[in-house]
């Protein structure tokens, strides 16, 4: 199998990579480099810089390919919002040319990085993939709305798809075989890390008077490792004839921002400096993952998602 990873250069990509050439799959990595870094390129697999808005340099590193699995996206939900036509571009005019070198050189098999952004506010939790999609901001409303077309090439274009649905990514590869950290990180672990390390002086908790435990938001937060393993399974199973759906992936547990900063505090061995401050706009209480389809479908089970082993293994990338 010969698999091109579209943004294999990325935090999540990296990860995939690695996990596909594990499993013995040969890995071409078309990147930008945009926010992809050297470091985290594996001499193992091929590499083309390129860029998804680029249609013959696209073409080119699509033909003879066996599958496609695509991350190239931008994936601030605050900048979304400022400059949602840069957003546009990249994430829907990107992926709508990747699905068309597909069909025009008949590459029928795409796994798509989706994510947990297309539900918006959850009318209940765990949330499953019948819940109704109805994103409050413009990069899930970009997720969604390639979700949307991915039925269409079904049909018309016999390209068979998964839509793996990330809940709230974190940690990095047990073995540091992926060495780029994030730049201008944006999420919450990064930012913790961050402040343990002096790059920030302190962080902020945003809101401690939701209806959780200790006030604070819960997530379910998912180990990247998990996740690639879930590319893998999801790529298998459609060269074995699956059928092409969206799919939830996180652990069904919650775990609150005192929590994280917490269980951080304990594995760094000293305090963080965080205050607690106003609500940030548009985050829910509570968000969690069923993800019982993809444990039924592709046998997917989470293993390096305990909260402990997410900090511990990106903590080991920020002490270096
Ligand atoms: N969060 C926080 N302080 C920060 C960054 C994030 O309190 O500096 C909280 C945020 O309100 C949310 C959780 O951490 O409840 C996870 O946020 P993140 O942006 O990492 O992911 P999201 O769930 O928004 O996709």
């Amino acid at each position: 199998m010969h698999i091109l990873v579209i943004g294999g250069a990325g935090y999540i990509g990296s990860h995939v990579v690695k996990e596909l050439l594990q499993q013995g799959v040969r890995v071409s990595v078309f990147d930008n480099m945009s926010t992809g870094q050297t470091d985290n390129l594996f001499p193992e697999a091929d590499f083309i810089q390129g860029d998804i808005l680029d249609v013959p340099a696209l073409e080119k590193a699509i033909q003879g390919i066996d599958g496609v699995v695509h991350l190239a996206a931008k994936k601030a939900v605050g900048e979304s919002m400022e400059n949602p036509e840069k957003y546009a571009v990249n994430n829907i005019t990107g992926t709508l040319n990747i699905l068309n070198a597909m069909a025009k050189y008949g590459v029928k098999n795409f796994v798509f990085s989706s994510s947990a952004a297309v539900y918006g506010m959850p009318d209940y939790v765990p949330v499953d993939e019948n819940h109704p999609t109805n994103p409050i901001n413009f990069y899930g409303f970009t997720k969604l709305e390639i979700e949307r077309f991915l039925p269409w090439y079904g049909q018309l274009k016999g390209i068979n798809w998964i839509a793996l649905r990330y809940f709230n990514a974190v940690g990095y590869d047990a073995d540091g075989a992926v060495k780029g950290l994030e730049k201008n990180p944006q999420n919450l672990l990064p930012i913790v890390m961050e402040t343990a390390v002096g790059i920030r002086s302190g962080m902020k908790i945003f809101g401690n008077d939701y209806d959780t435990t200790d006030g604070t938001c819960v997530r379910d937060y998912i180990h990247v490792s998990d996740l690639a393993s879930a590319h893998w399974l999801a790529l298998k199973y459609l060269a074995e004839g699956g059928h092409s759906q969206s799919l939830n992936l996180g652990t069904g547990k919650g775990i609150s921002v005192l929590q994280m900063v917490q269980m951080a505090e304990k594995v760094i061995g000293h305090s963080i400096n965080y205050e607690f401050t106003n609500r940030r706009a548009g985050d829910p209480g509570l968000l969690i993952a069923s993800s019982e389809t993809a444990n039924v479908v592709l046998g997917w089970t989470p293993v390096h998602s305990d909260l402990e082993n997410m900090i511990r293994t990106t903590w080991a990338m920020y002490q270096k």
